[in-house]
């Protein structure tokens, strides 16, 4: 049989009907054990030797549904959907890193993810050496022998920059280390991230893949690109040893990570996530076409500043955009407006358009990043992830553009001049 496309591996994949009485969209099963006929099943199945579910906070037929949905967008080797974003790349790094461990990550992070390498992991021994990602001198000199991952994410938010993905990918192959994206803003849709040669993906998916702001999770698939028996981790390579290379990081992150700190997805929330992806794609097409369009009106408006967004034709990081994520440019747009009180003074006239901290939603959203997300940040932190005070960042949702555009109108008329 030939493989599926995108939208049909969407509404296709991830349920067989015959495994759950015939039903077409996936049952929530909400247990959190389940019970064998004999001691001996039950033990059989602690052992490995049979197949089937223990206990939720390991696997759950619910959330499989969603793991095997959302690999076969990606064309992985396999994947294990967690709680939050937060909880994909805390299980990725607590599986790859040690004390005395080092990672190389762009300096352009989303605000969670700087905390949790520059407040936690570094307590634990841990360091991050920060690269801008578009100087590979740089990329290529911060690797060393204490090196175990390179952390990218497709496009940085809220600078919006876009790293080269195939050449930072190339080194971390020439180093032997694994290269790690986080895809929160691309989705498996615009960004193929397997044929870019990356080892790890990672998506927040309580932004587009749930797609209406309804519900949290995260998920980490393995791309297949990635040699675990050369893996610098000796867990691993050990892993890699006794199950093969494709299952190794997989097994090593699910039994040692999510099994002991728990951060399990809620069997309701898979549920929720993997109607969402059905209509995945026809969503991302819309975001993209309604950013575009509101991008154009911002960079024509007089006073808006500085409108950016990698789907204008003379963003600095238009072509590479374009050549990654298939010819669409994402749903995030940043402007500035002058002034901390200006940003405030126009975030209160939308009446439309949402102001809170979320991103990927079906309705519009707009924030100032200085004095919320990035509030607890430092002034150096906040400048490598490219926020300013007089910030304001917008994730473009799918209501009918002419409204989305009629409501930042008035409410730009709000700002003093
Ligand atoms: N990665 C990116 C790029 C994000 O924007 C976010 C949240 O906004 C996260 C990770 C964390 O995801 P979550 O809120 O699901 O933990």
């Amino acid at each position: 049989m030939t493989e599926w496309a995108f939208d049909t591996k969407a509404v296709h994949s991830g349920i067989n009907p015959s495994q759950h009485r015939g039903a077409t969209v996936i049952p929530i099963y909400e247990t959190a054990s389940f019970a064998y006929d004999s001691a001996q099943e039950l033990a059989d199945v602690f052992a490995g030797q049979k197949f089937g579910y223990l206990y939720t906070r390991i696997a759950n037929p619910t959330v499989t549904a969603f793991e095997q949905k959302i690999n076969s967008l990606e064309s992985g080797v396999g994947a294990i959907a967690v709680s939050s974003g937060m909880a994909a790349i805390a299980t990725m790094l607590l599986a790859l890193t040690r004390q005395g461990d080092e990672i190389v990550s762009s300096t352009s992070l989303f605000g969670g993810t700087m905390h949790l390498f520059n407040r936690v992991l570094q307590k634990y021994g841990v360091r991050t050496r920060y690269v801008d990602p578009h100087e590979h001198r740089e990329l290529r000199a911060a690797i060393n022998d204490r090196t175990r991952l390179i952390f990218v994410e497709t496009i940085g938010n809220p600078r919006l920059d876009i790293p080269d993905i195939t050449s930072i990918a190339r080194l971390a192959e020439e180093h032997a280390i694994p290269l790690v994206v986080d895809g929160t803003l691309t989705t498996p849709y615009l960004f193929h991230a397997r044929n870019f040669g990356v080892a790890l993906i990672v998506h927040s998916t309580t932004k587009f893949i749930s797609g209406n702001g309804g519900s949290i999770g995260g998920v980490i698939v393995d791309l297949g690109n990635f040699d675990w028996q050369s893996c610098k981790d000796i867990a691993i390579r050990e892993t890699a040893e006794k199950v093969g290379n494709d299952l190794a990081f997989l097994a090593y992150a699910r039994t040692h990570i999510l099994q002991t700190t728990g951060c399990c997805l809620s069997p309701f929330s898979a549920y929720l996530q993997c109607q969402a992806l059905e209509t995945l794609s026809v969503r991302m097409d819309r975001h993209c076409s309604n950013a575009l369009a509101l991008a154009e009106f911002l960079s024509n408006h007089p006073v808006a500043e500085k409108t950016n967004y990698p789907g204008l034709a003379d963003n600095p990081f238009h072509e590479i955009a374009g050549s990654q994520f298939n010819e669409q440019f994402g749903s995030m747009l940043t402007f500035r407006l002058g002034s901390k009180e200006r940003c405030f003074q126009f975030i209160d006239s939308l009446e439309l358009v949402k102001n809170l901290a979320n991103l990927g939603d079906a309705k519009t959203l707009a924030i100032h990043p200085a004095s919320t997300i990035f509030r607890e940040c430092t002034d150096e932190e906040m400048k490598r992830a490219g926020v300013s005070p007089d910030l304001v960042r917008v994730s473009v949702g799918i209501e009918t553009i002419g409204d989305i555009i009629h409501d930042f109108n008035q409410a730009l008329q709000g700002v003093d001049r």
